[in-house]
């Protein structure tokens, strides 16, 4: 061991003495608020760098103004770096499995999700997505398969489900006349001030995945209006599941504009969320990432003219640590490095289930 190893080793332990006291110092048995709703929004692929490089972008993010900020780990059970499956999975079941599992723990059978849970007790809950409603993110949410790549499987594991509010893509894969006894179902862009007045699937288009944010316009924060209004109609509260689903395309193919644009869009999202927190006053905002993508570094930039320049480590996902934002009653829960898998344990406990 080098004379700089050790510095820095000592250093780690001074580090970890430090973070021990101040758990030791924590209060235990804390009044926490409990929530009646919570809307968990997630940027697939988003980490620091896309933030960062999206806020100097846009002039500033809604995201920017939140206060309670924690740290995930996301690894999944069999691998370091996470899938989309396994990530989406740590968060609605609480438990870590392998990559590419949809609602199944290692042992490929089906784990309760937090939906599920908020079904069973009485509240309405809500799915949204800038992709295929049976994409790893949402069908993680209520599809219990052994791959993600089975896409009619999971969307069968959608009916009788009893989910209230569904916007996105995959009508290729669902059974219309299935659907229609149970949904009122709509396709495309939607008035600004949809309205919502029975259990709901708003398909963007009759395509597998909808377009790019330019060609799409600002359908995510409308479908996200629109499911907020809807779901509140339940005094029992509701569960909502919002996914910025494309902010991980842009990072596979290592091309910043398309992470910035579907981040400035999945943003506009989580400011609808606040603002109906803020006016709720009985509503949690979870904002976070399955994983990042890309390994993004931004090298050079400016502020006053709102430009970034990035590179990328890989087409892949890292397996650097994601943020956690969190507003509303019982935000404080989220604060302090965590694993993925405790997303879930929180929110749960904060419902009381
Ligand atoms: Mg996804
Ligand atoms: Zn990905």
């Amino acid at each position: 061991m080098s004379i700089k190893s050790r510095y820095i080793s000592f250093l780690a332990a001074i580090a970890v003495l430090f973070t021990n006291c101040n758990q030791g110092a924590k209060t235990i048995g804390e009044k926490v608020k409990k929530p009646l709703n919570i809307i968990l929004l997630i940027g697939d692929g988003m980490g620091l760098a896309q933030i960062s490089a999206a806020s100097v972008i846009s002039g500033g993010l809604a995201l920017d103004l939140i206060q309670a900020i924690g740290l995930v780990k996301t690894s999944s059970a069999d691998d370091y770096i996470t899938d989309s499956a396994a990530g989406a999975t740590a968060y609605s079941t609480g438990e870590k499995t392998y990559n590419g599992a949809i609602g199944v723990g290692m042992d490929s059978l089906p784990r309760t999700t937090i939906l599920e849970l908020a079904e069973k007790n009485g509240l309405s809950t809500g799915l949204i997505s800038t992709c295929s409603v049976t994409h790893a993110t949402p069908a993680s949410f209520f599809g219990h398969q052994k791959d993600r790549e089975m896409h009619t499987q999971i969307a069968s594991d959608l009916y009788g489900k009893g989910i209230d509010f569904i916007a996105g893509t995959g009508k290729p894969y669902f059974d219309m006349a299935k659907l229609q006894k149970e949904y009122q179902v709509s396709m495309g862009q939607g008035p600004h001030d949809f309205k919502v007045s029975a259990k709901h699937f708003w398909f963007f288009n009759d395509s597998i995945h909808p377009p790019k944010v330019a060609e799409r316009g600002p359908w995510l924060r409308n479908a996200t209006k629109a499911g907020m209004s809807y779901l509140a109609g339940n005094k029992k509260g509701f569960f909502l599941m919002v996914e910025g689903s494309q902010i991980d395309w842009g990072g596979h193919d290592n091309d910043l504009n398309y992470i910035v644009t579907e981040l400035i869009d999945f943003d506009k999202a989580v400011k609808e969320a606040i603002d109906f927190a803020k006016a709720d006053g009985n509503t949690l905002v979870i904002i976070t990432a399955d994983h990042e993508t890309g390994g993004l570094s931004l090298n050079s930039g400016s502020i006053a003219k709102r430009q970034v320049e990035g590179s990328f480590a890989s087409t892949h996902h890292s397996g650097i640590m994601v943020p956690v934002y969190a507003f509303g009653p019982g935000a404080e829960r989220f604060q302090g490095t965590m694993e993925n898998t405790d997303i879930f344990k929180r929110m749960r406990e904060l419902y009381g289930f």
